[in-house]
């Protein structure tokens, strides 16, 4: 769909080697009244007088459209990105943005890379992760699981992108059911908040964190442990108590254990969060600012909660190298958590030269699929033995107590 004639021609001459059944639309009015099926392929210009594409994408997304759209635009990438990010939140289904002037081999490749996904030689369809197939679980269910040792840990490593020294494991919960399999935070994490059952799961979580960090101590690995808490618990003000005891009973020391708050938690009940969060940095617990640049903290309050540690959201890590804009942005994050003297943590690295790029960018530690993926205790125990003797990273020995 694209208001220039000659335009059109020419991406249907370019799309013929890799697409047969090409249709050209040049007016908007008759393109939105056309029925399109999830197996076709849309390129539509963002740019046209009579229907700009952001309307069009409104307007397909009233119909519900399933159909694969490639953007395309003479503005700058900024325009294409919103677009693009608008598209997905109504629904659509942007499998590219492609920016003016075009490159024939750009869109075949494209066209190639949908149809032999289509196929599924790629990648197979994504699970469907979506609470309402888990909405039939009632609180009873939840509270069961948390009390009957169904919760359990994966751990992904954090690596020091200068040292390769492992930094940290993260603790990332998953609800090991008996008749579903592993169900994933997103898809129950809602339920906890719908029941109001975050003290019961971070209790839970907190518990079996100290337990294997006790245990990979007696593998002779002293590890930092990162553990994501709600607000509601920050709101707790016996919290930093609670974990004293906890970390005393199993005789660790608090700096091993990091709590992660994400950013956009943050902005409700900000003065008992302040007081729990100040005096758990007090007791030597580390702090760490979740999903950074995804909330709307202000920087008055990255100044005034002790965070050590700030992680910059996985979307501007995931177009770190396609997106000018994400990387002024990372760039931002690095030199403002430097300058603030916290340690920068870039998570959801996917690819090699990501991994290259923040590195040169000067960030502190690394975490993503490219690095290791989330396993359980037993397997990140024999990851990590057998990185550190293949020289591949570096696990700080527990000092003998
Ligand atoms: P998060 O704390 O931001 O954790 C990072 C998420 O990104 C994890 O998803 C991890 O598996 C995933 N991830 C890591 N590297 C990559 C990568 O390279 N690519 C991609 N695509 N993803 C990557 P997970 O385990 O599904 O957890 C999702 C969220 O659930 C977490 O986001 C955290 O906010 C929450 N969560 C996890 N465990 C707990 C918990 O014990 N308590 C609470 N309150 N929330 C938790
Ligand atoms: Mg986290
Ligand atoms: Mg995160």
């Amino acid at each position: 769909m694209d208001d220039d004639l000659s335009f059109s021609e020419l991406l249907k001459d370019i799309s013929l080697s890799v697409c047969s059944d090409i249709e050209i639309f040049n007016d908007p009015f008759v393109f939105i009244n056309k029925l399109f099926s999830a197996s076709d392929i849309i390129i539509l210009d963002i740019k046209m007088p009579k229907m700009d594409g952001v309307e069009i994408l409104r307007r397909l997304a009233i119909k519900k459209c399933q159909a694969k759209i490639i953007l395309i635009s003479g503005f700058d990438s900024s325009v294409l990105h919103s677009s693009s990010m608008l598209a997905n939140e109504l629904g659509l289904n942007v499998v590219a943005q492609v920016t003016k002037p075009v490159q024939a081999k750009q869109i075949q490749a494209i066209i190639r890379d949908i149809n032999t996904e289509e196929k599924g030689v790629l990648k197979p369809i994504k699970a469907n992760s979506s609470i309402t197939k888990y909405a039939l679980f009632s609180k009873k269910d939840i509270l069961y699981a948390i009390n009957n040792d169904q919760l359990i840990l994966y751990y992904q490593p954090q690596i020091e992108l200068k040292t390769k020294k492992l930094a940290g494991l993260e603790a990332l919960v998953r609800w090991n059911h008996p008749e579903y399999g592993i169900i994933y935070p997103n898809d129950f994490i809602p339920l906890i908040a719908k029941y109001q059952l975050f003290e019961e799961l971070t209790n839970k979580v907190i518990r079996i964190a100290i337990d294997q960090e006790k245990a990979l101590k007696g593998y002779g690995y002293t590890i930092v442990i990162s553990i994501n808490i709600s607000s509601c618990n920050v709101t707790s003000l016996t919290l930093p108590e609670t974990l004293e005891e906890l970390i005393d009973n199993a005789e660790l020391e608090p700096s091993m254990l990091c709590f992660e708050v994400t950013e956009s938690e943050l902005m409700g009940e900000l003065i008992p969060s302040m007081d729990t969060l100040t005096r758990m940095r007090i007791k030597g617990f580390k702090l760490s600012i979740d999903d950074f640049g995804t909330g709307y903290s202000s920087l008055l309050q990255l100044y005034r909660i002790p965070f050590h540690e700030l992680k910059i959201d996985q979307s501007f890590i995931k177009n770190l190298m396609t997106s000018p804009e994400s990387k002024i942005i990372v760039d931002i994050c690095i030199t403002l958590s430097h300058n603030l003297g916290m340690i920068v943590v870039a998570e959801g690295i996917e690819d090699q030269a990501t991994l290259e790029e923040l590195t040169r960018m000067g960030c502190d530690i690394g975490q993503g699929y490219h690095l290791c993926k989330p396993m359980d205790i037993a397997s990140i125990l024999c990851w990590i033995q057998k990185k550190s003797a293949e020289g591949l990273i570096i696990a700080v020995q527990a000092n003998s107590k």
